[in-house]
């Protein structure tokens, strides 16, 4: 059986298609094939089964695709570009804002060099944090209001206190000589988020909010942890 099948692809290798050669003028019936307008594809809706799967697997192995080695003209990219912008082509499985990545939490998704080279990438790239997507034009009067309190200043501290001045991510602490720069970060609930949900409009309304001050929702970072949980590279939430 196996013999055979192989002498059949050995003629069919050898045959020449029957239309190979003829053009379209020639030949008027050449054009009646091919894919129509409201056609429905002969394909659509079915699924190869694996068997066959394998087989065509097989058949295209050692195949180069025909795109490999090459490179789109800054022309051909600046069209495709614009062919897709503001398009939807599966509005819903795309991913839409304030959903949870899927690799959010789960460790060992990307590689420790991924990871360095994707937080290396942003770092580059929003060095100028107005370039990044989620700048809202900077920190309001009002934030800086309560960021210059008292009470704000009385919050950190207790934070620092509470994480024995050691960043909650990296585990870096100032010693040896060397200081680290600490930040106290609304984890659970960020800043923004609680300065919206209550309708804080001046800073009485801060001071007198009990969950902006909430002990539980505070964390020490240092520097370069909390810039990138500016970033959403950071995946420290945890609920
Ligand atoms: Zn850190």
């Amino acid at each position: 059986m196996l013999i055979l099948e192989e002498k059949l692809h050995k003629t069919n290798k050898n045959r020449i298609a029957w239309n190979k050669g003829k053009t379209k003028e020639e030949f008027p019936q050449l054009s009646n094939s091919g894919a129509k307008k409201g056609n429905i594809p002969w394909m659509a809706g079915k699924h190869h089964s694996q068997k066959s799967r394998d087989k065509m697997s097989e058949s295209h192995k050692g195949q180069i695709t025909w795109m490999k080695g090459k490179h789109h003209t800054e022309k051909a990219n600046e069209k495709n570009r614009l062919a897709h912008l503001g398009k939807h082509f599966s509005p819903q499985t795309e991913f839409k804002k304030g959903m949870i990545p899927w690799h959010r939490g789960r460790k060992g998704v990307y590689s420790e060099q991924i990871l360095e080279a994707m937080s290396n990438f942003c770092k580059e790239r929003f060095k100028d944090k107005r370039n990044h997507p989620s700048w809202k034009g900077g920190i309001t009067p009002l934030e800086k209001e309560i960021r210059n309190s008292n009470r704000y200043n009385q919050w950190r501290s207790d934070i620092f206190k509470k994480d024995n001045y050691t960043c909650q991510d990296c585990g870096i602490r100032s010693g040896n000589g060397k200081a680290v720069i600490l930040n106290a970060h609304h984890n659970i609930k960020p800043f923004a988020f609680i300065f919206q949900s209550n309708d804080i409009k001046n800073i009485e309304d801060a001071l007198n909010c009990d969950e902006f001050w909430d002990l539980n929702n505070g964390l020490t970072l240092c520097e370069d942890c909390h810039n990138l949980t500016k970033l959403g590279v950071n995946t420290l939430e945890k609920n």
